[in-house]
């Protein structure tokens, strides 16, 4: 089976209301016949609107940024999966490191988000990776495993089935210092050969994994080119229409 290939853009938090319907009419305006599924990652407020604009397009879907693990409640200000799901779109982005650093998200309410997506019929893109001081200390290879262990590894087979990976390494993102595609391949080689070991070789083969951390159209392509390599999560560059569509093509 050969794991799909994915581009998926994270909006983070920009674009207001008309703006977010414009960035996502230019983008599929612009986006060449390709077999490739290209998700946009938008605010909450765009999920439905971009959902009946992607709905013309058969490989874009839409995907929320964050969503909490609770089905309904007394929780201020949160949004459940099954709300994202009622939106229209389809995946949603968990453990982005943003989410992590500054809203004190860990690998276990990763894990219980991760679960809750998939009850709900959501694709969730797990984010991984380390920090400088962990690259730095030699000891990237062993946090993003034991990050792994901790918000995926509890899922059955068959959920880590529905899952897409994003190794984005805290280092490269939004700071114009991207991994080389040495150091993005070794250590996606890294994550599926422990996928491998943690359930079986044939769900390590299937598994899609992104790379994210300052892709640019001039440096796309040669890290997609890497074996392990699947597509990208795309921050910054996903905000303009000509750098996402450009980064798209890269991906072969
Ligand atoms: C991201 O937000 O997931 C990301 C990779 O950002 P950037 O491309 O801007 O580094």
């Amino acid at each position: 089976m050969t794991r799909k290939k994915i581009v998926a853009g994270n909006w983070k938090m920009h674009k207001d209301y008309e703006a977010g319907r414009d960035l996502a009419q230019d983008i599929i305006e612009k986006l060449q016949p390709n077999d490739h599924l290209i998700v946009l990652g938008t605010p909450f407020i765009h999920l439905k609107g971009v959902s009946m604009i992607a709905k013309e397009v058969s490989n874009v879907a839409v995907a929320a940024q964050n969503c909490h693990y609770e089905t309904q409640g007394a929780f201020t200000g949160e949004i459940s999966a099954a709300m994202v799901y009622s939106t229209g779109a389809r995946y949603v982005i968990l453990g982005h490191s943003e989410r992590r650093t500054l809203f004190g998200e860990s690998d276990a309410t990763v894990f219980l988000k991760v679960k809750a997506a998939l009850a709900n019929q959501l694709t969730p893109i797990v984010c991984v990776g380390e920090s400088l001081e962990h690259r730095e200390s030699n000891s990237h290879l062993d946090f993003v495993a034991q990050q792994l262990q901790d918000s995926l590894f509890g899922l059955t087979a068959a959920e880590c089935n529905a899952v897409v990976l994003a190794y984005e390494p805290v280092w490269a993102i939004g700071t114009g210092k991207t991994a080389s595609p040495d150091q993005a391949q070794e250590m996606h080689a890294h994550i599926r050969s422990l996928v491998s070991k943690a359930y079986d070789p044939e769900t390590a083969a299937q598994l899609s994994i992104l790379y994210g951390g300052s892709v640019k159209p001039a440096n796309a392509a040669e890290i997609f080119a890497q074996p392990d390599v699947d597509g990208g999560l795309i921050g910054g560059a996903s905000l303009v229409a000509d750098d996402f569509i450009a980064i798209v093509n890269g991906l072969q």
